[in-house]
C-alpha cells in the first residue's frame, strides 16, 4: 500500500506566502534528486547554500539545502530539505520539477510519520504525540504532548512488555520441564510476584490522573437558558476577552456559536445554545449541526437566566451551573458574587458590562482543572491507549486466577496481555488502527 520504493516529497512549512518554504523529499531517490538540483550533494546535516535548477539547467531559486542520509534521518530513509523562498510561484516550480523525476511523487497526509514509525524510528505512541504536538492550541497541549513525544508511555509499555514476555517464558520453561506436568513452585511463585508488580505498577499510570486524554479535545461548555436570557450577549463578551483564542464556526450570519477558550492552557469549547435554531441556509445549516452535535455531549451547562429557575433542566448527568444575568438592572440588593443554592453553584454577572465574568471564568478554569486532573504526570492522551492499557490489566489478572486452574491457561492470558501492549506500540495488529492515526496528520508531516 505503501511501496517505499517511491520518493515522496511535499511542503512541510506552512501557508505560502511566506518567508521561507521547506519542501521536504524521503526516500530512494532523495538523493539524485537533491544532486540534480544543486548540482552536487552537500556534506550530510550540514546547511549549505545552493542555486537549484530545473532540468534544462534554468534556475529556479537560490535556496539553503540539507542532506540527511538514512538511516540516521526522520524517516529512517534518505531525507532532503530544500529551503527556498516561500513563493507560490517557487513552490509550484518546484513541485512541478519534482514530479518529472522517476518513481517521485507528492507524500499523502502523515507519509514521513508513516515511514519514521514503519522504519522503527518511532513507536505508535510517539507518532499519536508528534501528532497531537503539531495540533496543540494550547500549553497544556503542547506540554502532554511533548512528554507523549518523548516517548514516555512508549518506554513503559515496552519495559512491561518484556516483563510479561519473561514471567510467560518462567512458566512456560516450567511446562516444558516439570515432571507431570507440574511447574516447580518456585517458578511460578517468581512469575506471579512479578506480574503482580506489573499490576500495580499499570494500575497507577491508569488511575494517577483525570482525564488526561481529554485534554487533546477540551472541556465542552454550553450556554442554555429561556430566550432572551443574554445567552448570546454572554458569548460576545466572552468573545471579546483575551483568552479567546480562535472564534470559528461563525455558522450564523447572527452571532458567534462557538468559540474556544485557553483557560490557563486547558482548551473549553463555549456553545452558545441560542445560535441553535432551524435555518435554511446549508452553511449555516452545517454549523448548528455541529454545535447541536457537540452541545449534546458538554461536559458542563450553564445555565443562564434573569432569576433563579434553573429545574427545568436539569435532568442530566452533566453539572449545571445558574447564572443570574442582569445584575446591572436596578433590583434590590445585587452584587456579582457567587453563592451555592442547593449543590449548584451560583454565579451572578451583567453579560452587558461583564460584571462578574471574570468570576465565572475563575469558577471554569477550577472545574477544568478538577476535570483533566494532573495532566502533568499523565502518560495516557489518547482513549486507545487507555483501552489498550485495560485490556492488558484484565488479561494480566485473569492470568493471576488462572494458574490454579493451569499453566497453560495463565501462560495464554499473559500472552494476550503481551499483544495488547504490543498494540498499543504499533508493534502487531496494527493495520486498521494506522490507517486512522496517520489519516489525522497534514501534509507534509
Ligand atoms: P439570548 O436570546 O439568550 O441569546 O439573549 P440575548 O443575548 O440576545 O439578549 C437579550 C436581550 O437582553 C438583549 O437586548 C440584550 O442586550 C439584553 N441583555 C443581555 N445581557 C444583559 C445584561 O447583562 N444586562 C442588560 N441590561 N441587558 C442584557
Amino acid at each position: 500500500m505503501h511501496p517505499h520504493d517511491q520518493t515522496i516529497f511535499a511542503l512541510s512549512s506552512g501557508r505560502l506566502p511566506s518567508a521561507i518554504a521547506i519542501v521536504r523529499l524521503s526516500g530512494p531517490h532523495a538523493g539524485i534528486a537533491l544532486q540534480m538540483l544543486a548540482g552536487k550533494l552537500p556534506l550530510p546535516r550540514m546547511a549549505t547554500r545552493a542555486l537549484l535548477r530545473d532540468g534544462n539547467g534554468e534556475p529556479i531559486d537560490d535556496a539553503v539545502v540539507l542532506w540527511f542520509p538514512g538511516p540516521a534521518s526522520a524517516t529512517g530513509e534518505d531525507v532532503a530539505e530544500l529551503h527556498v523562498h516561500g513563493s507560490r510561484a517557487v513552490v509550484a516550480t518546484m513541485f512541478s520539477v519534482l514530479s518529472t523525476m522517476p518513481q517521485m511523487r507528492p507524500a499523502e497526509p502523515g507519509e514521513f510519520t508513516r515511514r519514521a514509525f514503519e522504519n522503527g524510528k518511532i513507536d505508535l505512541t510517539e507518532a499519536e504525540g508528534l501528532d497531537d504536538l503539531i495540533h496543540a492550541d494550547t500549553d497544556r497541549q503542547r506540554r502532554q504532548a511533548l512528554r507523549q513525544l518523548k516517548g514516555l508511555l512508549g518506554d513503559k509499555a515496552r519495559g512491561w512488555r518484556e516483563q510479561i514476555i519473561e514471567a510467560t517464558a518462567l512458566i512456560e520453561a516450567g511446562i516444558d520441564f516439570a515432571d507431570e506436568g507440574d511447574v516447580p513452585a518456585e517458578l511460578m511463585a517468581s512469575a506471579l510476584s512479578r506480574i503482580e508488580q506489573l499490576l500495580a505498577e499499570i494500575e497507577t499510570v491508569l488511575s494517577a490522573q483525570g482525564r488526561a486524554e481529554r485534554l487533546r479535545d477540551g472541556l465542552t461548555v454550553v450556554i442554555a437558558g429561556p430566550p432572551n436570557a443574554g445567552k448570546s450577549t454572554l458569548m460576545n463578551q466572552l468573545a471579546r476577552r483575551e483568552v479567546a483564542i480562535v472564534s470559528p464556526h461563525a455558522g450564523t450570519t447572527r452571532d458567534v456559536i462557538e468559540i474556544q477558550l485557553d483557560l490557563q492552557g486547558y482548551p473549553v469549547t463555549v456553545i452558545d445554545t441560542a445560535g441553535i435554531r432551524e435555518t435554511d441556509d446549508p452553511v449555516e445549516q452545517e454549523g448548528v449541526r455541529r454545535a447541536r452535535d457537540r452541545a449534546a455531549q458538554a461536559d458542563l451547562v450553564l445555565w443562564l437566566s434573569e432569576d433563579n429557575q434553573p429545574e427545568a433542566e436539569r435532568r442530566s448527568e452533566v453539572p449545571v451551573w445558574l447564572v443570574r444575568n442582569k445584575i446591572d438592572l436596578p433590583r434590590p440588593q445585587e452584587t456579582a458574587t457567587a453563592t451555592v443554592q442547593g449543590d449548584a453553584p451560583v454565579f451572578a454577572i451583567s453579560a452587558r458590562t461583564g460584571a462578574g465574568v471574570a468570576g465565572l471564568l475563575e469558577a471554569l478554569i477550577g472545574f477544568a482543572r478538577d476535570f483533566f486532573g494532573s495532566t502533568e504526570n499523565g502518560l495516557i492522551t489518547r482513549e486507545r491507549q487507555r483501552a489498550l492499557l485495560n485490556e492488558t490489566v484484565a488479561a494480566l489478572r485473569r492470568s493471576v486466577t488462572a494458574v490454579d486452574l493451569g499453566e497453560e491457561l495463565a501462560a495464554e492470558e499473559l500472552r494476550i496481555a503481551a499483544l495488547a501492549l504490543g498494540r498499543l506500540l504499533g508493534r502487531v495488529d496494527v493495520e486498521d488502527v494506522l490507517d486512522v492515526i496517520f489519516r489525522e496528520f497534514c501534509i507534509g508531516k
